[in-house]
């Protein structure tokens, strides 16, 4: 089974069991509502058509509509989607909102397709699940290699077939089309906030200007929480992206490494980007993959793929706190070793929630026709995302992780609904 899925499944089995949950109840959380598989072609550029594979797996809807992103990626199946939808349902629960969990996937490696070709594959996944999806059934939004473009062509797509403009189908839209200006950067916003407010709680002794930080990912999270904690003057001292690391122990510039990329695409490796404006003469250095996530610093953040800390690199990690950005960051044996050792970890479905939570508040804004300033948007995303964090506080009693207690919180909420739905049965086990 892949290691994700895994991970999630033991934990919804550990916190079922330690709540006492029956057996129904313990099965509705586990397996998925409905996966579907698609297949569908697209004409390519060259005149020849090409068979594509997709899928859209919806895990739980008790609390309300279906909510996920919607992936393209050459290696993504049906097990990780169901692991990530998974990981929707207890993170829209966990915050509170009135979804269930889904998610989508594509294969495909998206960076060979023309624009055209590109357009595509999105359109041709709708067609092929329009009647899986909708505003009030199931709402898509982008996912890893998706973006407000992809998600323009989707919302049209979906819009001609309904034959009428439905903006709340799809969140994560271009701002022309109902999107919200907090969207892209939401999930960094969104950790951030939480950081800030788990280090009051926790009585962090630091300034912020001593407070290291390490990030592994430069994409949309984690070039946004990099850059946000290097505003509000906290040290980061190494970034990574696909082809490696950067590391200045005295401190990078995040706004000119990003600039940096802008251009050029990936991080300039070549060149450093040295906090201090007296530091002319420095030089960055460069760390492979495998040592990265094991530089000396305060907060470690994996902001990039799937499964990075493991039992292999748990014991190397010289970090206090791991605030997990990327969706299934630390896999069970890895955090197992993390949390003997004594470090904080701040799981995914409270660290990331942002991204759906600024979606959530799209889709309302979409259902009500009605636009928020973005400072409204700003402030309701931090009451969901601190409402989250207290809630999830509050059920980490004795030997239950920050993990297990966040999906303590979600699951009675999940577990309460589908038994005033009659799903499943009210008393406890005995
Ligand atoms: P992205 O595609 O924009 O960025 C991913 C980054 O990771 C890129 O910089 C890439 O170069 C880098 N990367 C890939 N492999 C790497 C490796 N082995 N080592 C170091 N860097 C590597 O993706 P994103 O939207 O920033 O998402 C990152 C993670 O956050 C994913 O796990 C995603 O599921 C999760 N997430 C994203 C959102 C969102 O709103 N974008 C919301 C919730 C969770």
């Amino acid at each position: 089974m892949n290691p994700f899925l895994a991970s999630v499944r033991a934990t919804i089995e550990e916190v079922a069991d330690e709540l006492k949950l029956t057996e129904d109840a313990k099965d509705m959380l586990l397996e998925p509502k409905k996966s579907v598989e698609v297949t569908f072609s697209v004409r390519m550029d060259d005149g020849n058509y090409r068979v594509f594979k997709g899928w859209r797996v919806q895990h739980n809807d008790a609390l309300g509509p279906h909510k996920g992103g919607i992936r393209f990626a050459p290696q993504v199946d049906r097990e990780e989607v169901t692991a990530l939808a998974t990981t929707m349902s207890i993170k829209n629960a966990a915050l509170a909102l009135p979804y269930g969990g889904a998610k989508g996937g594509v294969l495909v490696s998206p960076w060979e397709l023309s624009t055209r070709e590109l357009e595509g594959v999105a359109r041709g996944y709708v067609d092929a699940l329009f009647k899986e999806i909708g505003p009030n059934y199931d709402v898509p939004a982008p996912d890893v290699n998706t973006n407000a473009m992809v998600i323009g062509w989707m919302m049209d797509e979906y819009s001609k077939l309904a034959q009428h403009t439905v903006t709340a189908s799809f969140t994560g839209k271009p701002l022309v089309l109902g999107g919200t200006q907090l969207r892209e950067a939401a999930t960094g916003y969104g950790g951030y906030v939480i950081l800030r407010e788990m280090l009051k709680r926790m009585k962090w002794e630091k300034e912020p200007n001593d407070t290291r930080v390490v990030v592994q990912g430069f994409g949309n999270v984690g070039s946004t929480i990099a850059e946000i904690l290097d505003e509000e003057g906290y040290k980061v001292i190494a970034v990574s992206d696909s082809a490696g690391g950067l590391y200045l122990e005295s401190g990078l510039d995040i706004k000119s490494i990003k600039q940096a990329q802008e251009k050029a695409g990936t991080i300039k490796h070549n060149l450093c980007y040295p906090k201090s404006l007296s530091e002319t003469d420095v030089t960055c250095e460069h760390i492979p993959h495998e040592s990265f996530l094991e530089i000396e610093t305060d907060i470690l953040i994996p902001a990039a793929i799937e499964s990075v800390l493991t039992k292999d690199n748990a014991p190397n990690i010289k970090a206090s706190i791991v605030l997990e950005m990327a969706n299934g960051g630390l896999d069970q044996d890895g955090e197992d070793v993390l949390l003997e050792r004594g470090l904080t970890i701040i799981p995914d479905v409270i660290a990331n929630g942002g991204g759906v939570a600024s979606s959530y508040l799209e889709w309302v804004e979409n259902r009500e026709g009605r636009k928020w300033e973005v400072n409204e948007s700003k402030e309701e995303l931090d009451k969901l995302m601190v409402r989250a964090l207290d809630e999830a506080l509050k059920h980490q009693t004795d030997g239950r992780s920050f993990r297990q207690a966040a999906y303590v919180s979600a699951m009675l909420r999940m577990t309460e609904a589908m038994q005033a739905r009659g799903w499943i049965a009210k008393q406890a086990r005995s």
